[in-house]
């Protein structure tokens, strides 16, 4: 079967990796004709618009897109294309997860654990303001919704009981945002008991970042809301090796969206330095969700075959004897070929 899917390269290292993850794809048989779409900085300079109807109107009618990263500027300019493109289409559950890899030097090894983070709601809603003319001050309203948390949660736990998961830990703020961290505990403690297989416990979010330093293996599922989550999918890539190899999606009713979770590194833009995983582990949970599990597990099994060996991988892997990311997406289609 063929697949139309929309691709977005992004921007920074975008397209190298883009790239990459196409080839990939392509080595495993799985036919797929990629409906290419600008959006952030590049298609602010053709078309003026960061997120033009088109883009919209190609992810609406495919249902299923892989993007790149797309910057998003630091404290002016236009809002994150990544929120909007998740708030257009109610991709409400993001999915983050973090499995070691044999022969990336870390401080720990046999971490796999997932995070759910809630993906449209709280501080990423983009309700903020400055309260005067002078900037004396300024707000961000952070709303959390019952529904919004339930449905996040129910994923969560779901998600659990189909991958066969032990544990959900839910991690909130609530001894400080009552209402907000509140409403998102309450909800999780009444969802539990729609799942008896599955242990559910809470952490507090300062105590989470130690316990996910100090003892990540604990962890199985996470859920959580938009921030914490984003801020501890980051941490959690730190614990397996690095952005270059933590892949996400963003999952809602009728449309999902892979991407990397890191963004376009504009520091190493460019140069043939990124890291290629992180977007093809994406290609390889898009595969998963469209069925094609055979594929989806040969690129994964050609990704950690190449890790392990370690002699084709990219700085940030081994900064003593790396290769290109070119020379790495190649080493990854052998082994698929093989
Ligand atoms: P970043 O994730 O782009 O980079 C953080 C660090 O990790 C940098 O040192 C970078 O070189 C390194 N890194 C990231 N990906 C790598 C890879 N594949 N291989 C090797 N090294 C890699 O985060 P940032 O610098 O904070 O953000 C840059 C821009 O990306 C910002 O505009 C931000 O808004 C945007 N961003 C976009 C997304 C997205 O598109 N979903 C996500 C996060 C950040």
């Amino acid at each position: 079967m063929d697949y139309t899917i929309t691709l977005i390269p992004g921007d920074g290292i975008g397209p190298e990796i883009s790239k990459s993850v196409v080839s990939i794809i392509e080595a495993t048989g799985v036919k797929i004709n990629w409906d290419i779409q600008e959006a952030g900085l590049r298609a602010i300079e053709k078309y003026k618009d960061p997120l033009p109807q088109s883009v919209i109107d190609s992810i609406s009618r495919n249902k299923i897109a892989l993007k790149g990263p797309l910057t998003t500027p630091v404290g002016t300019g236009f809002r994150s294309i990544n929120v909007a493109l998740r708030k257009e289409f109610d991709l409400y559950a993001n999915l983050r997860p973090a499995k070691s890899f044999p022969g990336i030097k870390t401080r720990y090894e046999n971490i796999d654990l997932v995070i759910v983070r809630e993906n449209t709601e709280e501080f990423y809603s983009g309700i903020e303001h400055y309260v005067d003319a002078f900037k004396s001050a300024a707000e961000t309203i952070g709303i959390v919704t019952r529904a919004g948390s339930e449905r996040i949660i129910r994923f969560a736990f779901d998600y659990a009981l189909r991958n066969n998961r032990k544990r959900v830990t839910v991690v909130h703020k609530a001894n400080i945002l009552k209402y907000t961290s509140g409403l998102f505990l309450d909800v999780a403690r009444t969802i539990a008991k729609e799942f008896p297989q599955i242990e559910m416990n809470d952490k507090i979010v300062d105590n989470m970042a130690m316990q996910m330093v100090m003892n990540p293996n604990q962890f199985d599922v996470i859920v959580t809301t938009n921030l914490f989550g984003d801020i501890l999918s980051d941490l959690a890539s730190g614990l397996v090796g690095g952005l270059g190899m933590a892949p996400g999606a963003n999952i809602g009713y009728q449309v999902a969206i892979f991407e990397a979770v890191h963004g376009s590194a504009p520091d190493i833009a460019g140069q043939n330095l990124a890291n290629p995983c992180a977007i093809i582990l994406a290609g390889a949970m898009m595969l998963e969700h469209l069925g094609e599990t055979l594929a989806s597990k040969r690129i994964y099994d050609a990704v950690s075959s190449v890790v392990a060996e370690g002699t084709k991988v990219t700085r940030d892997l081994n900064p003593h004897k790396f290769v290109g990311t070119d020379k790495m997406t190649e080493a990854i289609i052998e082994k698929i070929l093989q």
